[in-house]
């Protein structure tokens, strides 16, 4: 069989109950695969086991389903799959680009506040590289101890290696140029998570052959990072399409914590799939 021209995807993380925000996401990456006659995946992005519940992913594929929407194949639960993610991890770390990074977040914030100007990337202060620069001996000192760590890029290096500027695809703007570095020493197994999201997305994304990822524009900057890692990895490119979050009345973007926009909320409430929909799609 022929491979389909679009593959798209749905990559919700199951820490709450799908709202009206989420379907919006989910409708648009549904349609473009379905206009195209393409595949529409669905992945459940659930790596941080603190925080996503498996009552959340029942209640999600509920949802998706009563507002009408299917999806092609199985869907990938990411949490089954953590070797995979580690084995990513691995190869990254035989080739120099990671390191143990030991600092508590206390630690990290009295280190960003003693350089006084520290420079701010898309997730905030970036990290000064203190562990980067742990003499070796200390470094095997505190492996040989215990001592929990994080497993951060080494952003300097991994630009290095790959050596050549990276840009994006964003349907509707063009070629856009990734700036990577804005996210300096960025962390992609933490403590308390064997994975991090920027690692498993990329990974699942080229893994599941996706070629158009469509997803909020509060993920745009994040596609920089992603670029660099599939650049790493030799992994496709896949377009992307950032799309304008739904807004309440009030034209604050909708969360979680807004109960009322849940879709079993209004399911319960007596709204019709269809009308639901609609709303969904942008239509009040
Ligand atoms: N799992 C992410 C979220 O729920 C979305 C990931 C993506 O679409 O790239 O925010």
């Amino acid at each position: 069989m022929a491979a389909s021209p679009v593959t798209t995807r749905f990559a919700p993380s199951p820490t709450g109950f799908l709202h009206l925000g989420h379907a919006h996401s989910a409708l648009l990456a549904w349609r473009a695969a379905r206009e195209a006659g393409g595949r529409f995946l669905l992945r459940i992005e659930d790596i941080d086991r603190a925080r996503c519940r498996p009552e959340y992913t029942a209640a999600i594929l509920e949802d998706l389903a009563w507002i009408g929407l299917d999806w092609d194949g199985p869907v990938r639960v990411q949490s089954e799959h953590f070797p995979a993610y580690r084995a990513v991890l691995d190869g990254l770390s035989r080739r120099g680009l990671l390191y143990p990074c030991f600092c508590t977040r206390a630690e990290i914030a009295r280190e960003v506040a003693a350089i006084g100007a520290a420079p701010h990337g898309p997730d905030g202060p970036l990290y000064p590289g203190t562990c980067r620069r742990l003499p070796a001996e200390l470094r095997a000192a505190r492996l040989a101890a215990g001592d929990s760590y994080a497993l951060r890029l080494d952003m300097a290096g991994a630009l290095a290696a790959v050596g050549e500027p990276l840009f994006f695809e964003e349907r509707g703007e063009g070629r856009l140029r990734c700036d990577p570095a804005s996210f300096g020493d960025v962390v992609l197994a933490r403590k308390d998570t064997p994975a991090s999201y920027h690692l498993c997305v990329t990974h699942d994304d080229a893994l599941q052959g996706v070629t158009l990822v469509t997803r909020g524009e509060d993920l745009k900057a994040a596609t920089s990072l992603h670029r660099l890692l599939q650049a790493l990895m030799d992994w496709p490119a896949p377009a992307y399409r950032h799309h304008p979050l739904l807004r309440g009345p009030d034209g604050r973007r909708l969360a979680k914590r807004d109960g009322a926009v849940a879709i079993r909320a209004m399911r319960a409430e007596g709204l019709d799939a269809a009308a639901v929909r609609s709303a969904a799609a942008g239509g009040g």
